[in-house]
């Protein structure tokens, strides 16, 4: 492991514990609180999926088969339903026709191939793809968001204008291919920006990784 993401994670769980992700008691309840939290809060997928939860339908075959309306009237609490629902049965309609309604098939396929085919579903990015892949799946998938990207960029360890995979390689090629690590890591960093790195204001003395910043501090960008 490179020692340099090794001690930022070392760092960081240190700092912050464990943060026992995905919360969800199922892979597809995961799954589904991957499509939800496209630019929601937690808090609000909670209230979608309890939605689901309570109406008996938190179950692939009652989801397989759902009516779009249905669905989108229980996950209106995560914002943008109609969408957020219409992406939900694409990524159903590939368990369905592509991995035989089975989620141990789809599961059992090849990581790459299985990016692939989320990544041609229609309203599934890679952020998306890749966790499903990490979080439902325990596959060795590098998760990365806006959080990552500012994080790596306000300290200089990636360039702001890196893109997603650029990114995702950069922790990919530098740590062992153990989901468990991933799957913490991802965690701890949206800890960070959800807490200390925010977008304007970071908290930087309160934070875990103030003594990792350049001696000039924040790198800011061009
Ligand atoms: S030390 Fe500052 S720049 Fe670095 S992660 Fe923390 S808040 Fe962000």
């Amino acid at each position: 492991m490179s020692v340099h993401l090794k001690h930022v994670f070392d760092t960081l769980l240190a700092a912050l514990g464990p943060q026992h992700w995905w919360p969800g008691e199922s892979r597809l309840e995961i799954m589904v609180g991957t499509v939800l939290v496209q630019n929601t809060s937690w808090r609000n997928v909670e209230r979608a999926i309890g939605n689901l939860r309570e109406s008996g339908v938190l179950n692939l075959v009652a989801l397989l088969d759902l009516p779009i309306q249905e669905l989108a009237d229980l996950i209106r609490p995560a914002g943008y339903f109609q969408v957020k629902a219409k992406r939900l049965q694409n990524l159903f309609a590939f368990i369905r026709d592509d991995c035989g309604r089975s989620l141990e098939t789809m599961f059992g396929k090849n990581m790459e191939s299985l990016r692939e085919q989320l990544l041609g579903i229609h309203g599934i990015g890679p952020e998306t793809a890749d966790a499903i892949l990490l979080y439902a799946g325990g596959m060795p998938s590098f998760v990365v968001d806006s959080y990552t990207h500012r994080i790596l960029a306000r300290h200089g360890w990636i360039g702001y204008e890196a893109d997603y995979h650029e990114i995702k390689d950069y922790f990919e090629l530098a740590l062992p291919q153990d989901p468990q690590l991933f799957n913490e890591y991802h965690a701890l960093l949206v800890c960070v920006g959800k807490d200390f790195c925010k977008r304007t204001n970071p908290k930087c003395p309160s934070c875990p990784l103030i003594r990792l910043l350049p001696s000039h501090g924040i790198i800011e960008p061009a």
